[in-house]
């Protein structure tokens, strides 16, 4: 009997302990499965590499791996491989149907689209991001469209801003609106709108203050210079643009979720796309915070700035 009593007990032992190391292995990570994913890159080659054959759960998640890795954010990442897997069959180009997917994310998105009398745009955007290039970049494109504009300095606060504006606005033969350093910014965004009227302007562009954009008083401050922008010109402004750039990765998400907060932004300038980065970020910026990409900086002259083009986006993410 004793020595039934003992096999029983040895046996509960050994279970319990089984049990507790099955439970604890279970809070571990899993190990990597599948090659690593591309950070930076094109997506090509390793979306025909992943849906070559018959892929399946594991080659799925795989190239959701891999738009994560390229910046696209997981919600937008999950949404396009479950469009391509639904699509998806044998001798399908993987490649294709991937682009496909990807310029259907952008589907309906308004271009800039300014009206013929005086276009008012806001631009904001955390410093070194291409604030000042991209509005040099613009006054130029604006003028080269016809269009007889004038740029407004409101970031008072940054040492040699003014400097750096006024000179990117000779270089497009827009008409400078600044006042001296630490004025305030209301006021240059009040004296713009006046002096643009007062010129016969049909185009301006303000500038905005970017540094410390997750402390409250900046954010507060660009409520104000839009404020006064819609007193001003008795409307709101035609386009509020947000200065992203391209290389910050999942940061620009971060930064254009403080913006949204404050001001409402109707499009993303996406500068920086000349480099490394491809841009993944925007599918992110789309797909989270519904804000349609619409211009993208491709260079540090003042021709570099052009449409955002889904097509051509979605090949450059593609491109090895
Ligand atoms: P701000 O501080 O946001 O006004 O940024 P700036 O306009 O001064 O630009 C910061 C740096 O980014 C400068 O060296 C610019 O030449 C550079 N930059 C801006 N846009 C682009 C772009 O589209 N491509 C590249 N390669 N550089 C850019």
């Amino acid at each position: 009997m004793d020595v039934v009593i003992f096999i029983v007990v040895g046996l509960v032992v050994l279970l319990a302990a089984g049990l507790l190391v099955g439970v604890s292995m279970r809070g571990r990570p899993a190990p990597p499965a599948g090659p690593p994913t591309i950070r930076r890159g094109g997506l090509g080659t390793r979306v025909r590499s992943i849906l070559r054959g018959a892929p399946g759960d594991e080659e799925w998640a795989a190239l959701e791996e891999s738009l994560v890795g390229a910046d696209a954010g997981t919600v937008a990442a999950r949404e396009i491989v479950g469009r391509v897997r639904h699509r998806w069959e044998p001798g399908a180009d993987p490649e294709q149907l991937l682009i496909e997917e990807l310029v259907k994310m952008f589907d309906g998105d308004p271009p800039l689209d300014l009206p013929p009398d005086l276009a008012v745009v806001m631009v904001v955007g955390v410093n070194g991001t291409g604030k000042t290039t991209t509005i040099g970049k613009l006054a130029k494109r604006l003028a080269g469209e016809g269009r007889s504009v004038a740029v407004a300095a409101s970031d008072t606060f940054r040492a040699g801003a003014t400097e750096q504006l006024g000179t990117w606005a000779e270089r497009a033969g827009a008409h400078f609106v600044a006042q001296a350093r630490g004025a305030d910014p209301g006021a240059v965004a009040h004296d713009a709108v006046q002096a643009a009227r007062a010129r016969g302007h049909d185009a301006l562009i303000v500038d905005t203050a970017g540094r410390i954009h997750t402390k409250q008083p900046l954010m507060e401050e660009l409520r104000k210079v839009k404020r006064v922008l819609t007193k001003a010109a008795e409307k709101d402004p035609d386009e509020v643009l947000l200065v992203v750039d391209a290389t910050t990765g999942q940061n620009g998400i971060a930064q254009a979720r403080t913006f949204l907060e404050a001001v409402e932004v109707t499009g993303i300038a996406l500068t920086k796309l000349d480099g490394a980065a491809r841009g993944g970020v925007v599918l992110a910026i789309r797909k989270e915070l519904g804000v349609p990409v619409k211009l993208v900086g491709t260079g540090e002259s003042i021709e570099d700035l052009r449409p955002f083009d889904p097509e051509t986006f979605a090949r450059s993410l593609m491109r090895d």
